[in-house]
């Protein structure tokens, strides 16, 4: 699981991005990157919701599952079984992107803002704003307290390739 490794050397090379000179800048630069940013909570959510699981449902070998960003799945190294981080999730056909979706969730977490407040706030149409709203708080009753701090918590290095199955049970179990 640290295939978000690639897309960080990607994200370090990028244009314009320049020379990052220390950790502070690299970070910041992780924070800004918009497709970095929504596969660190995809598979946050991922690791939230397989971290226990020992073996592929489908084959029944030891659970060893790759990401594929194209495809926003994991997929399992030995038999190629496809699995989603937002299937059975409130959100497993919704077009908003993650970073939207987890920057409501970590606003909901504080306090009930109306659906008016995302509509400006993240420039979505007010019927996406009413519907983000109702599912996030679905989402967020589901989890426990340690999974929701895990979700929301702000991208660091440990969303580049610490974070695996084995780290993600330390922190959550
Ligand atoms: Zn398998």
């Amino acid at each position: 699981m640290r295939l978000l490794g690639k897309r960080l050397l990607r994200c370090k090379r990028a244009e314009g991005a320049g020379e990052v000179q220390n950790d502070d800048e690299f970070i910041e630069l992780l924070r800004n990157d918009e497709d970095f940013c929504e596969y660190a909570y995809l598979l946050r959510i991922f690791l939230i919701r397989y971290r226990n699981t020992i073996e592929c449902p489908e084959c029944g070998k030891e659970f060893n599952y790759g990401f594929i960003p194209t495809r926003k799945s994991y997929h399992c190294r030995y038999c190629y079984n496809q699995l989603y981080a937002l299937s059975e999730t409130p959100f497993k056909k919704s077009r908003t992107p993650l970073t939207v979706i987890v920057s409501i969730m970590r606003e909901l977490s504080q306090r009930q803002y109306t659906a008016k407040y995302f509509e400006r706030k993240y420039s979505i149409t007010y019927k996406t704003a009413y519907y983000v709203k109702k599912k996030a708080n679905i989402f967020i009753k589901s989890l426990t307290r340690k999974e929701l701090e895990f979700l929301l918590r702000p991208i660091d290095y440990q969303d580049f390739d610490v974070v695996t199955e084995k780290r993600a049970r330390e922190i959550l179990n």
